[in-house]
């Protein structure tokens, strides 16, 4: 079988906010949303060796060699000024790393012992549905990986196809919402949610969605409409599903956004009120 290969913007060893217990989480490069509030902005896009980054770091840490598509990074110069990260064109990254299915199953096998599974996440991972399911296939084909759990935190916006290539490999899947309303949606991410609504429903028949999250933007998606259709969704999927609702923090976001309001604790509060009154209960986070 062909090798695949996936670009990776980075690798947390331990964490214990991205699913149950304590998880590696693997982040993949590109996304087909664009969030206002993204506070990841530089996993958007991919990079075209345009050599603006080079050009603009202040300590000459970057070498971008056009022709065989390659950066050099300077990491004992590199001051991690992020300025090559604001004046990218494409919202890429002179960072991330293309690797193997290999080069990750030996990541996963030097903290084996010290977590209870992976979860994958990006950028939009299932954008990179091939190269999961080998991983996958390799992470449960192989004695001291088998046990450990997987989980995909999605954006939902990809067709059924993707999800059938991966579902037998994985313990579940962590879908956002961002709107109901598909002009709402498009206002806050650039792009319609036809894809996610369908996603949300497929991967609860299946019996595969763990978590559902509802990212509060106000004056966005909290009007008396949103929250009615958000709470019917939410209440036809199964009980096992739990419900989330994330206040959206303005930290890391491009400046071009700087207009959005973070909701303060009274007004996640008063939403929650809003969805317990239509007999929904969320968690916040
Ligand atoms: S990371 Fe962005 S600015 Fe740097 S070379 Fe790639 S596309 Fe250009
Ligand atoms: S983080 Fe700053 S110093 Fe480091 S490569 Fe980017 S621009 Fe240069």
């Amino acid at each position: 079988m062909r090798e695949l290969r996936a670009n990776i913007s980075g690798i947390i060893k331990s964490s214990v906010i991205d699913g149950p217990g304590n998880r590696m989480v693997i982040f993949f490069q590109a996304c087909n949303l664009n969030c206002m509030y993204c506070h990841n902005s530089h996993t958007i896009g991919l990079c075209n060796y345009c050599e603006i980054c080079a050009t603009a770091c202040p300590t000459q840490s970057l070498a971008i060699d056009k022709e065989k598509k390659q950066i050099f990074h300077n990491d004992v110069t590199c001051t991690h000024c992020d300025t090559c990260l604001k004046v990218c064109p494409e919202n890429s990254s002179p960072f991330y790393k293309s690797m193997s299915v290999n080069d990750l199953i030996s990541e996963i096998l030097e903290i084996k012992d010290f977590i209870s599974g992976i979860t994958v996440s990006g950028g939009e991972v299932m954008l990179q549905a091939k190269f999961l399911e080998q991983l996958f296939i390799s992470i449960r084909n192989h004695t001291e990986l088998k046990a450990l759990s997987i989980l995909i935190d999605s954006n939902g916006n990809v067709d059924q196809n993707r999800w059938e290539t991966v579902l037998d490999w994985v313990d579940g899947f962590m879908i956002d919402i961002k709107a109901y309303s598909p002009d709402i949606h498009k206002q806050i991410t650039g792009f319609s949610n036809e894809k996610i609504l369908k996603s949300i429903h497929y991967l609860n028949l299946k019996g595969k969605l763990k978590e559902l999250r509802l990212v509060f933007v106000p004056t966005y998606n909290d009007s008396d409409e949103e929250i009615k259709k958000i709470t019917d969704l939410m209440k036809r999927l199964s009980p096992e599903v739990k419900k989330v609702l994330i206040k959206m923090r303005k930290h890391g976001i491009r400046e071009k956004y700087n207009f959005l309001n973070e909701p303060s604790l009274d007004e996640m509060k008063a939403v929650l009120n809003r969805f317990e009154t239509a007999g929904l209960n969320l968690l916040i986070i």
